[in-house]
């Protein structure tokens, strides 16, 4: 072997060669000789690339492809072209070979994957403390999530023997690459679900990060054993005989200890000790049925498990019907066992054992090395993966997020755990833990979810803001014209209403501003100004916008009005209408004074559209820049931004005790149809002697809720809540609520 004669390689010649034999024979022989041909010519290749490189531990580099090649077959179970791909993953980037003598020599599939494990790395070796280029980077990985998902396999085969070797490198660098491991690389194994990955990835940087209690519980673990095989043995005891004669084939009864990490995480969350962690261990049982046996065959066991020892209320978890999406399935149940201890077990296939360790990316290897492969049935797994790989590329595709706030997403909304809801029809669907109607909502359709306006969740009325749980059947109600502002992205889960969201309110933004920079021209044109930069940048600074986007889209909501006077009064660069000065210009037409201002005097003033104040509600008054003292209410949407942004023009304002106007109020109503709802709101609002009815729009929708307006005019606010109260006693299922309109 030509690679093996610098000098160097004499004493590590041997091992190197037992475990490139240990790779072979990972391999099986079902792989053909050309492949096997092929493999070889990639290790001999990156050998020689390497040589005269060595790790941090001393072994010659070559040690750590080998290494990772071994992990992607043999723990992964990936065919040969992946094992190439890891063999040679590190040379683009370390040697002089470029990716076109890899594409050249061992083809375009491989020279792709090694393209994208390169691309990942760039940025990596050298950014120690900057989160935002780590991030950069760490985008950069996900976005080959899109291409081959064999590039993230093998990256984190390469991250696991990293971390594996970690014991030699500089402690800085250690535990910058275990809590980075910690943070994403083990949840991302977890959500492809490669559980055996994540555990180990778990425990190591546990054991960089915290080496003493990592030695502690692992101590711990050790001294358990023994007590905890006696455990096991006697609770299987009473079964044997019971599952030896139900026909089904056992292949395997096991205590599996918990990891060292999750007891720690156990430990630390509960405030407790390693002994009192009771579920430190759970006993699996693993049947070796055919498919079609293995469901039946685990409820047999679980049947016979739950006829000896007591099952835990509420504490069944059947991820049989339904496996979890990162294609985890199993029978989990927690039993009271013997000495009046709770145990958790679990009851699964040998098949879904397997996937349970290695992962989708087993199912996935398959349809990506056979292409035409009959055999491979589209399963459930197969969609939740592909549903789960989809919401990735979307979140990716929103090139709006910054890459550390792409990461932050990533994390909570792609990683974490699903609940399952329905629809009406039955079908379901997985959202993340914490999404509310309104990711329901556009979980369905974008269209759908920018228009709804509440939902039916098991037969009753919720807010777009309800947090969904686990079994519900959900029914979005939606209007006609898309409703989305601002604040659904707080309300929003999904990484894919958020960007649907974003993309929504930016498409309104330009929209808005290139009509308020035509209303600005015209009106320039008009006065005889020339429409320039800087004259829009003044006016943008003198109402005190960001940017003249901002401004624009004042304008065009008609936020702003201005006059010929005010517009040579702002490019002259006099100083702002001193707020005094306005109030005095305005009081020759004074209004009929029903509210009085800070301790007792009167100002004119008009009542803000925004939340058509009351009497009787608590108010204050806000000056304008042109149009005097508004006077809104405490509760109004806008108060807060008001008051936070322009303290100085807020002014104290109540009502004065005596007052005969009437007021307008606005009221939506919806509910759940009934015969002849309309008729019973109109009566009890022209019955009530101190209502009167300006109009009234409620209509049915086909799905059997009903929705609409009401305009009403009414003299306190008294009065209003009494009217509300009386229309939601018409109805179980009705929502009455007072409109208000969010002008920002
Ligand atoms: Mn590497």
């Amino acid at each position: 072997m030509a690679l093996l004669d610098g000098e160097v390689y004499e004493a590590y010649r041997h091992e190197l060669l037992n475990r490139y034999r240990q790779l072979l024979r990972t391999l099986g022989d079902k792989v053909t000789k050309d492949k096997i041909k092929k493999v070889r010519e990639a290790f001999d290749y990156a050998a020689r690339a390497h040589e005269g490189t060595f790790r941090k531990s001393g072994e010659p580099y070559i040690f750590h492809p080998l290494a990772v090649a071994q992990i992607a077959a043999g723990e992964l179970g990936l065919g040969t072209t992946s094992v190439i791909s890891a063999l040679l993953h590190d040379v683009v980037e370390d040697t002089d070979i470029t990716l076109d003598d890899i594409e050249r020599k061992f083809g375009s599939k491989v020279s792709e994957i090694i393209n994208g494990l390169t691309k990942i790395s760039v940025v990596f070796e050298t950014v120690d403390k900057d989160s935002s280029l780590q991030a950069e980077n760490f985008k950069k990985m996900l976005l080959t999530l899109g291409e081959d998902l064999r590039v993230i396999l093998i990256k984190l085969c390469d991250r696991l023997h990293n971390m594996r070797t970690l014991g030699s490198v500089p402690d800085k660098t250690k535990l910058k690459i275990a809590s980075e491991t910690l943070y994403i690389y083990a949840p991302l194994a977890h959500r492809l679900g490669l559980n055996a990955i994540k555990t180990e990835m778990e425990d190591l940087s546990l054991k960089f990060t915290e080496p003493q209690t990592y030695r502690d519980i692992s101590a711990k673990i050790a001294e358990s054993k023994q007590s905890r095989q006696r455990y096991i043995r006697e609770f299987i005891e009473p079964l044997k005989a019971e599952l030896e004669s139900s026909g089904v084939d056992i292949s395997e009864i096991k205590g599996r200890p918990k990891s060292i990490y999750s007891i720690h995480r156990k430990m630390q969350k509960q405030g407790i000790p390693f002994e009192e962690v009771y579920d430190a261990f759970a006993i699996r049982v693993i049947v070796n049925a055919p498919i079609h046996r293995e469901k039946i065959d685990c409820w047999r066991v679980y049947s016979i498990v739950t006829d000896q020892y007591r099952p835990h209320e509420g504490r069944l978890r059947d991820w049989l019907s339904r496996p979890k999406n990162n294609g985890y399935s199993a029978l989990h149940t927690t039993v009271l066992g013997p000495k009046g201890r709770w145990v958790e077990v679990q009851i699964r296939s040998k098949r879904m054992d397997d996937i349970a360790e290695r992962g989708l990316a087993a199912h996935w290897r398959y349809k990506a090395e056979n292409p035409s492969g009959k055999s491979n049935k589209h399963s459930q797994q197969d969609d939740a993966f592909d549903n789960w790989l989809n919401s990735v590329k979307e979140t990716l595709e929103n090139n709006d997020l910054s890459a550390l706030d792409l990461v932050n997403e990533f994390k909570s909304t792609l990683l974490g755990e699903d609940i399952y809801v329905f629809t009406p029809k039955g079908d379901v669907k997985a959202l993340p833990i914490g999404s509310v109607a309104l990711d329901f909502g556009f979980n369905i359709h974008t269209e759908v979810g920018l228009k709804t306006i509440g939902a039916k969740v098991n037969g009753k009325l919720v807010p777009i803001s309800y947090s969904l749980k686990n079994g519900d059947i959900v029914e979005v109600l939606t209007t006609q014209k898309p409703r989305a502002t601002e604040s659904w992205l707080e309300m929003v889960k999904t990484a894919r209403a958020k960007s649907k969201i974003r993309e929504f309110l930016k498409d309104e933004k330009t929209k808005l501003s290139g009509q308020g920079r035509n209303i600005m021209a015209r009106l320039f044109q008009k006065h005889g100004l020339n429409f320039t930069d800087n004259s829009i940048k003044t006016i943008t600074k003198f109402y005190k916008y960001s940017s003249p986007n901002e401004f624009f889209n004042a304008v065009a909501l008609g936020k702003i009005r201005m006059t010929k006077d005010l517009l040579l009064d702002i490019l002259a660069k006099k100083t702002p209408i001193s707020e005094t000065k306005e109030i005095e210009i305005k009081e020759k037409k004074k209004s009929a004074g029903q509210i009085v201002f800070g301790e007792d005097y009167e100002l004119p003033y008009s009542l803000a559209k925004c939340c058509n104040p009351l009497p009787g509600e608590p108010i204050f008054g806000f000056v304008t820049v042109s149009d005097g003292v508004k006077i809104h209410r405490t509760t109004c949407p806008n108060a807060s931004k008001l008051m936070s942004q322009y303290g100085y023009r807020i002014i104290p304002a109540s009502w004065q005790t005596q007052y005969k106007n009437a007021f307008d109020v606005k009221l939506s109503v919806r509910g759940i149809d009934d015969v002849g709802i309309v008729s019973k709101i109109a009566d009890i609002i022209s019955k009530d002697m101190e209502v009167n009815m300006k109009s009234i729009n409620i209509r049915a929708n086909d799905d059997g809720t009903f929705g609409g307006i009401i305009e009403v005019m009414v003299n306190t606010s008294h009065d209003l809540d009494l009217l509300v109260h009386k229309i939601k006693s018409t109805h179980k299922y009705i929502e009455v609520s007072r409109i208000d309109e969010t002008v920002e």
